[in-house]
């Protein structure tokens, strides 16, 4: 029996496999990539494509499935969606030139790249209104750095980050994979899946902190590392990994990558992952981008623009001077409404020109990413045209970047035609009038027929004879024809000394001219030559391009800033918003807010919003809120509502108030009492837990904390202390300005002991027996639940909610009874025995001696619920 041999093809294909594990590979085969083995079966399910098979190997079926190569980037949007990585691999040579070889050579292939979620470039595989952050997070001894870059535009920023950290930045930034060193796969796996980030696991050395400056000084084509203002070595380690790792997956072809910038956590609002989701910033809680605060403010007109405006919701500012510069361009635009609209309508007509340098600088561009730059450098010009000169600094100083491309705009303007083809490759998008030789070659490759008759005139006036004609075979090429009776005069000097004879047939004699042949050679050759100038040409105005790429990434983010800047205004002017006024002090001060997101929910039902005052004790820490009220009363949304018009106002935008006065908030904390988290696959109240110790463990007196229905997620009684003893901790230990939603109105007695604590309660009026809720709030305690009311208005049976009447007029009637003697069992209970004001703080409880203790960003779930359950035992 004979082995079964392996086809030359298959050996190939088997070596491009064992090389790149982990990722599909798309073999490609003519027009066609192509999938075997088991890569063909997950693909093949993948796709939706059918699985067949392909000849044998070592004399079992081949599985196989292929797409299109024209078809290919559809396909390879859903793999990577579907958490796939796909090497690909093409012939790297002609399959002509294989076959000369021998007929058993095969065409030479290589991966050219390997496409992985973080690593897109391609505009069909993008959002465009959203950045693709790739991420690496590094660790040297006991430091933690991430790193992060948008392939598609080559930004590059890196900022110090312990593990503890990571999920919070992984929440604000959104990568689409993160990188790990293999030793820590394990500490970051539970983060990534919990923020639906791709983890990516390299090889340690991928990080090493000295393999990765060295990588770094050779991409900048710099000495040493200080040029940039000096790195830490986690962060050196971080981008070092980066860099690795794009050269892994482009195969050498690194993007273009702009000099690396330290983040400063300082200069942001810190806003933890929860806290995000919470208040629906980018995503709402049903995942979609639709009902989020971003979709319904984002007034951009360009991607950039878009982007940007992610960036600084998900990361507002806290540096007054940056904030206050936002504002004053806001109010300026708002202003000057004609030019802002102007300004408007020219941003429009800016293509992505950071996204399209991207793809030229990775060799993946196209004569269309040529002409959107040109068009956008265009608008850029005539931006910075318009801006008087009063205008504040910050539109000012964009428009300084827009200017000075003029020469590049030219260079486009006379290279490039209107419309050119998607690929250079096509040929066809120089203009006429750029280049002598290439119209020279156009004009003989378009014209080809013209000339011919040109010569054909000449060649009848030199010979005389009028029947001359040149003409055209496959055989022959072009050819000169006479009949027999002229041709003898051809055949003799002087003219045979012209005219080379080809052939003769029956009547006709042939022949061709030096001339001739030339020309004919020239026309056959035009076409592939004039492909041939206009590549050299595209590579030149490529060049041109690249080495204008520094000026060209500022004009994108100064149009990005500009673009920002009027879409603020024209949301402040279309939904009457107002500036806020901003300080160094402990105000919060807001009159007449609305929840931009309820607001334009209930219009497009034709109801209007209810704004609401809150005044946080005039600038005074701790100041908190404890706001009391029937469900659906507004609670929730009031408290959002509040920590969103800060979160606007330091992301440079005005605000959905009348008036707001607010001192720089340095952190926000939101957290909802036992939202159904099921689907994260914990115990909802345990989550609760653990995100309200984060918050009363790392919250400084210039946080924001909103706190709703704390404590909800338990029993009554282990809820209300709960949520007492946060409240407590709030105002004694973090004294901060919060807003606490709850529905245990016993906690209102606090307001009366805390200095810092008020009691708000948002109204509503009974009327025969029917709630109706007014969502006003107002200072003071809510007198009554209102909880059967609300159980009818849903719909409870008419039987259900009398009996609930009955009972609930026995409770409250043994309250009032027994009222004093209740009072006093309730003072004591140790946890009930309120803190005095910090002025003269007494002496903490048990539970909050023991609470101080607690690290709950260390614990393990266990653990936390271990303490929850020490903590009860200590009551
Ligand atoms: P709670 O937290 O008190 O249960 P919510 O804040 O969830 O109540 O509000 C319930 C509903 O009431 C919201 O979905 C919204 O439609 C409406 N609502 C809340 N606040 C207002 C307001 N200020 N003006 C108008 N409608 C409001």
């Amino acid at each position: 029996m004979t082995e079964p041999t392996v086809t030359p093809m298959m050996a190939q294909y088997l070596a491009i496999r064992e090389a790149n594990p982990g990722a599909l590979l798309f073999y490609r085969m003519g027009d066609f990539y192509e999938m075997f083995f088991e890569d063909a079966v997950a693909a093949s399910a993948a796709l939706d494509i059918a699985l067949t098979k392909r000849g044998k190997h070592l004399d079992q079926d081949i599985p196989m499935c292929g797409v299109p190569v024209f078809a290919a980037e559809g396909y390879l949007l859903t793999l990577i969606r579907k958490g796939f990585r796909v090497a690909i691999a093409e012939q790297m040579e002609d399959p002509a030139e294989a076959k000369k070889r021998g007929s058993k050579s095969v065409v030479k292939r290589d991966v050219v790249r390997l496409v992985t979620p973080g690593t897109l470039t391609e505009d069909s595989l993008l959002e465009a209104r959203r950045n693709n952050f790739l991420a690496a997070w590094g660790e040297v001894r006991d430091e933690g750095a991430l790193a992060w870059v948008d392939i598609s535009t080559g930004e590059i920023r890196v900022m110090p980050c312990p593990l503890v950290r990571l999920g919070a930045e992984l929440a604000r930034l959104a990568p689409r994979e993160l990188l790990v060193g293999e030793m820590r796969e394990a500490d970051c796996r539970p983060v990534t899946e919990d923020m639906r980030v791709a983890l990516t696991v390299v090889p340690r050395a991928g990080f090493d902190s000295q393999g990765a400056e060295k990588r770094l000084l050779d991409l900048y084509g710099i000495g040493s590392l200080d040029a940039f203002g000096g790195f830490s070595r986690a962060e050196v380690s971080a981008l070092g990994a980066i860099v690795d790792y794009l050269d892994l997956t482009q195969r050498g072809k690194l993007p273009l990558l702009r000099r690396p910038v330290r983040e400063e956590a300082g200069a942001l609002m810190q806003i933890d992952a929860a806290t995000r989701r919470n208040l629906e910033l980018t995503q709402a809680l049903s995942g979609g981008r639709e009902g989020s605060l971003l979709s319904v403010i984002d007034r951009t007109v360009t991607a950039g623009g878009a982007r940007l405006l992610e960036r600084r919701i998900s990361a507002p500012s806290r540096d007054l001077a940056q904030i206050r510069a936002r504002h004053d361009a806001v109010r300026f635009l708002l202003e000057q409404s004609r030019f802002c609209e102007d300004l408007r309508a020219d941003l429009k007509r800016a293509p992505d020109m950071d996204r399209a340098l991207g793809r030229l600088a990775l060799d993946r561009g196209g004569p269309r990413d040529m002409v959107s730059i040109r068009a956008a450098l265009t608008q850029a010009g005539h931006i910075a045209g318009r801006l008087p000169p009063d205008a504040p600094a910050l539109l000012t100083e964009a428009a300084r970047a827009l200017t000075g491309h003029e020469d590049l705009v030219a260079l486009l303007d006379a290279a490039l035609v209107a419309e050119p083809p998607l690929l250079a490759r096509d040929g066809g998008f120089i203009a006429a009038g750029y280049d002598a030789e290439l119209d020279r070659t156009r004009q003989l490759r378009d014209e080809g027929r013209g000339v011919i008759a040109g010569m054909q005139a000449q060649y009848i006036g030199d010979t005389g004879i009028s029947s001359l004609k040149i003409k055209h075979n496959n055989v022959l090429g072009y050819f000169i024809e006479t009949t027999a009776t002229h041709a003898e005069r051809m055949l003799a000097p002087p003219l045979s000394e012209r005219f080379i004879h080809r052939q003769t047939t029956a009547n006709q004699v042939r022949f061709t001219t030096l001339e001739l042949s030339e020309l004919e050679t020239r026309i056959l050759n035009a076409g592939a030559h004039a492909l041939e100038i206009e590549k050299r040409l595209y590579d030149s105005l490529k060049s041109a391009i690249l080495a204008h790429a520094g000026p060209i990434g500022e004009a994108a983010r100064a149009l990005a800033e500009i673009d920002l800047a009027t879409a603020f205004a024209d949301l402040a002017a279309g939904e009457d918003w107002v500036e806020p006024l901003i300080d160094e002090s402990r105000a919060f001060e807001v009159e007449g807010g609305r929840h931009p997101v309820v607001e334009a929910s209930l219009k497009r039902r034709g109801e209007s919003f209810i704004a609401n005052d809150c005044g946080l004790t005039s600038g005074t820490t701790p100041a908190i809120w404890l706001l009391t009220g029937p469900n659906m009363a507004g609670k929730s949304t009031f408290l959002r509502q509040n920590a969103l018009i800060a979160l606007l106002a330091q992301a440079g935008s005005f605000v959905p108030a009348r008036r707001a006065h607010i001192g720089l908030v340095s952190q926000l904390f939101s957290r909802v009492g036992a939202a159904d988290d099921l689907a994260r696959g914990r115990s909802t109240f345990m989550v609760e837990m653990v995100e309200t110790a984060a918050i009363l463990n790392q919250a400084d007196d210039r946080a924001l904390v909103i706190l709703d229905e704390i404590g909800r997620g338990t029993a009554t009684y282990d809820g209300l202390s709960i949520a007492w003893a946060v409240l407590e901790h709030l105002h004694g230990a973090n004294r901060c300005r919060a807003l606490f939603a709850t529905h245990y109105h016993e906690m209102t007695a606090l307001a009366r002991k805390l200095d810092g604590v008020e009691n708000a309660t948002v109204s509503v009026k009974e009327w025969e027996g029917e709630v109706i809720f007014l969502h006003e709030v107002r200072k003071g305690a809510a007198d009554r639940s209102y909880g059967v009311q609300v159980a009818q208005l849903a719909g409870l049976p008419a039987s259900v909610v009398s009996r609930a009447r009955i009972v609930l007029d026995a409770l409250e009637t043994g309250d009032r009874e027994g009222g004093s003697k209740k009072q006093m069992v309730i003072d004591d209970l140790p946890l009930f025995s309120v803190a005095k004001p910090a002025t003269a703080p007494a002496a903490p409880s048990k539970v909050e001696e023991r609470l101080r203790t607690l690290h709950p960003d260390e614990m393990t779930p266990k653990q936390a619920m271990e303490a929850l359950y020490e903590l009860r035992g200590l009551l």
